[in-house]
């Protein structure tokens, strides 16, 4: 039976800091074709207030519908919910699972030159940025105190350690389902360390606002680039502790260029945009680009 023969509920989830390229109309068809008869979902993810332009927004739309797929409204606005993630923060906190931390990115990279094989030795996430080395996390609850009244900035970082040890108390075992490959997949706490959950002033992150996200719209496949892959462990152990449903995960080849590079929006890759305006017609732009599903 094919993966598409189910009706899963997917969703195709952007960040509207550029325009739509080729990478994400393949994730964007792919979810869609995953859904089967199921529903696709479109959410904006746009938390990063900075970054976020409301013109990509409606590009976004305008070069989805272009591609031929429809999605239910009203869209799910992340920035709309802060409220909702906070309150997911706080049953975190209220676990013991989170704690602030102070640390500058200098403090870091200070702290991990100065040990023996400095940069060098430190672990790395996938991502390849280095490990957090753990400042702040066993500071006395008096310091914290005093620290978090003093009104200095800070993040909230998932004690990995103990969030997975929690999650095993609830879930012996810890794994995803990868459906790309039809196998299962043991989770790996360790994979990015004491990842950073929230900030004092955005009471959420990519990793906690996307495990809210998926629970709340039901969806029964993740679909995304593999390039997300390892957050996956990250995600299982959230879902877990915030006792949300387990949906399967189908992390997809990623569009390259000729010479092997990712496409990135930052580098100004070619935008569905253009080929819109080319004249180029979507089902030609489909065919090449999403052969026909073979799982
Ligand atoms: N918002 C993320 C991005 O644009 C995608 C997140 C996901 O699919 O889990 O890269």
């Amino acid at each position: 039976m094919t993966l598409q023969a189910t009706a899963h509920i997917t969703r195709f989830a952007p960040s509207p800091n550029g325009k739509l390229h080729l990478g994400h109309a393949y994730s964007a068809l792919m979810a869609h074709k995953l859904a089967g008869a199921g529903t696709f979902i479109l959410r904006i993810e746009d938390i990063d207030l900075g970054r976020r332009r409301p013109h990509f927004i409606d590009a976004i739309y305008e070069d989805l519908a272009w591609l031929g797929l429809s999605w239910p409204t009203p869209v799910m606005i992340q920035s709309e919910r802060f409220d909702i993630y906070k309150t997911a923060l706080n049953k975190l906190r209220d676990m013991d699972v989170v704690y602030p931390c102070w640390a500058s990115r200098a403090d870091i990279r200070d702290y991990i030159n100065a040990q023996p094989g400095g940069r060098e030795a430190w672990p790395v996430d996938p991502d390849g940025a280095p490990i957090y080395p753990g400042l702040y996390k066993d500071i006395s609850s008096a310091k914290r105190d005093a620290m978090m009244w003093e009104g200095g900035t800070y993040a909230w970082r998932l004690d990995s350690e103990k969030a997975a040890k929690r999650a095993r108390q609830k879930q012996a075992n810890l794994s995803y389902f990868e459906a790309s490959k039809q196998e299962s997949i043991d989770v790996n706490s360790g994979l990015y360390g004491d990842v950073i959950l929230a900030r004092k002033e955005i009471p959420t992150s990519y990793h906690l606002s996307v495990v809210v996200d998926d629970a709340e719209q039901d969806i029964s496949l993740v679909t995304r680039g593999m390039d997300l892959q390892g957050a996956t462990h990250i995600h299982r152990i959230l879902q877990i502790l915030l006792e949300y449903p387990e949906p399967a995960y189908y992390h997809h080849e990623l569009v390259r260029e000729a010479d092997g590079r990712r496409l990135s929006k930052r580098a100004g890759d070619i935008g569905i945009e253009y080929y819109r305006a080319q004249g180029y017609a979507p089902a030609q732009l489909i065919d090449d680009l999403l052969p026909p599903l073979t799982t």
